[in-house]
């Protein structure tokens, strides 16, 4: 919407006052920069091995790393795949690329090889760094156009071990300059609308979004010399962002889980007595379902912090009930926007009261508005409108995508996040609707717009449409509403088969409705809302 007047914008700011950030630096050393403070504490442990490296060790490695990585010909700018679950070789190949002054880009290792290559491709990557089982996603990709990619366990023909990485001298790394502005990882996210998108979060994006996160006197987390558990994938920018980067800065100990399995889960927060918990909504179900979690010592956990995806109240109360010493509050990111737009400021040493379905206050030193979306205008306190965001901390734009980016960065430097939410007088954020396509599936991205290409490409479907259905375990699913060409019998498990071939699993198509005609507006644009309109009044036949 095009706004014509209004006499001054109505902005609001964190309740915590702003405060200094190194924006100058870059990412590693500002993440590193208190690091005489904990060199010999753990800063990671491989909660599947026991292993420990301490802040030392991973700041060495990491530099090592970066080493290797020059050795085989990665330059300043080039762009690397991690293809990788949570492991300490994921954080090294993180940390060694931002030494190197090069580009991450992380992606899921449960992607099909077509998904994979997809984003190898639009980023233009020059190495992938995955494990053995992997590497068949990555073959084609590498030989057409190439490229090494490094294995992390095993050493498959033609790939070269990561040991072989590490094992270069840090004092070979050339100088790097980098500049604030330099893209230092690249996840991909289709945002507002359409396809996935390489998101360019720079050094001074991510420092300012740490910063705003556990920096100054009084932040919004407060995680010194904790243990936190890294359960959520590293490949979201919640989990890289808000336990890695955000763990690294304040001295926390980071225990990487590969996968969450509750039991294993459960023993390590005893073991190692962990005392911040990030999690998403649909592992807060887990646990609030979960009979064998009264057997365990729960009560080293202090801060259990949710994100990513909406939770409701049910689920924060038996949450409460689970973790008896634990402040529960959730955080709203997106990776666009940081990823992180606020949090709550339970966890502060000065903490606000926590208010049920509240996502916190905007983040220090950034500013949010809430934009009608028909008229464009600014909405003051507890109107509900889009929520926008300006500050250091947001995306450079979409790589190669200017169209999309001047979509979703307006020319005020105003982030359009596509989310409805409203501020009420405490300055507390709540979100109460998306406008945008995106369906999240236990917090992970399904873009309708992946789905409704493959669905065409089927010569039995003449249109079709990708909407999400409300859905207890999962949060939302994607649902298609199809049009079958002429004389078809296609049937619905058909469709679904042909579709859950081609994606990971959280993008399979839960339900196929069959229709007449896909309701369209005169410009041809899906209308979304009236096929969720129909959902919710009852599953159509
Ligand atoms: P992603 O870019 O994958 O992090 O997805 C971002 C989107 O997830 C946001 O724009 C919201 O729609 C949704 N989201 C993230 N955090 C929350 C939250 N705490 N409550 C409700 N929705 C959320």
């Amino acid at each position: 919407a095009i706004k014509t007047k209004q006499e001054e914008d109505i902005i609001f700011r964190s309740r915590l006052p702003d405060i200094y950030i190194p924006k100058h630096l870059p990412l590693h050393t500002y993440c590193f920069e208190d690091l005489p403070k904990f060199r010999s504490r753990a800063c990671l442990i491989n909660g599947a091995t026991d292993e420990i490296y301490t802040f030392e060790q991973v700041e060495l490695i990491s530099r090592k790393v970066a080493s290797g990585l020059n050795n085989i010909g990665i330059q300043q700018g080039d762009t690397i795949m991690i293809l990788l679950p949570n492991s300490p070789e994921f954080v090294f190949a993180f940390l060694g690329a931002s030494f190197r002054g090069a580009i991450a880009t992380m992606a899921n290792p449960f992607f099909t090889s077509n998904e994979v290559t997809k984003q190898a491709n639009a980023s233009k990557a020059k190495l992938v760094i995955t494990q053995g089982c992997y590497v068949q996603k990555v073959e084609d990709y590498a030989r057409e156009n190439g490229i090494k990619v490094v294995c992390i366990d095993t050493t498959p023909e033609g790939c070269l071990h990561f040991s072989e990485v590490v094992k270069a001298d840090e004092n070979d790394l050339p100088e790097v300059e980098i500049s604030p502005d330099d893209v230092v990882a690249l996840p991909y996210s289709s945002g507002t609308t359409g396809l996935s998108k390489g998101v360019m979060l720079t050094h001074k994006g991510l420092v300012t979004n740490v910063a705003q996160q556990v920096d100054g006197d009084n932040p919004n987390f407060y995680i010194h010399n904790e243990v936190m558990i890294c359960v959520l994938p590293l490949f979201h920018i919640y989990s890289l962002n808000s336990i890695l980067l955000c763990g690294l800065r304040a001295g926390t100990t980071i225990l990487i889980m590969q996968k969450f399995e509750i039991v294993t889960f459960l023993e390590l927060i005893q073991k190692y007595k962990v005392s911040v918990a990030a999690f998403v909504p649909p592992i807060v179900l887990a646990i609030a379902k979960s009979p064998v979690v009264d057997n365990y010592d729960l009560s080293s956990v202090k801060t259990v912090l949710s994100g990513a995806a909406p939770l409701g109240k049910e689920l924060e109360d038996a949450v409460r009930a689970k973790f008896p010493n634990a402040k529960l509050g959730q955080g709203y990111g997106m990776t666009e926007a940081g990823p992180v737009l606020a949090m709550c400021s339970a966890f502060a040493k000065e903490p606000y009261e926590i208010k049920s379905g509240g996502c916190g206050s905007v983040v220090r030193n950034a500013e949010m508005m809430i934009i009608d979306p028909d008229t464009g205008f600014s909405l003051r306190r507890n109107q509900p409108g889009e929520i926008c965001i300006r500050g250091d901390q947001i995306m450079k734009g979409y790589l190669n995508d200017v169209e999309a980016t001047e979509r979703t960065i307006d020319k005020d430097g105003w982030l359009h996040t596509g989310d409805i939410g409203y501020i009420d007088d405490d300055d507390e954020l709540f979100i109460v609707d998306r406008l945008k396509e995106l369906i999240k599936y236990k917090g992970f991205q399904v873009a309708p717009a992946e789905l409704e290409a493959l669905l065409l490409t089927h010569p039995c479907i003449s249109d079709a449409a990708v909407v999400p259905m409300k859905d207890e375990a999962a949060g939302e699913v994607p649902v298609a509403f199809a049009v079958k060409s002429k004389d078809s019998n296609i049937t619905e498990d058909e469709i679904k088969q042909f579709i859950s071939k081609q994606v990971v699993f959280y993008k399979r198509i839960n339900r196929v409705f069959f229709v007449d005609a896909i309701p369209k507006s005169p410009t041809g644009k899906i209308l979304r809302k009236d096929l969720r309109a129909r959902l919710a009044t009852g599953v159509p036949k």
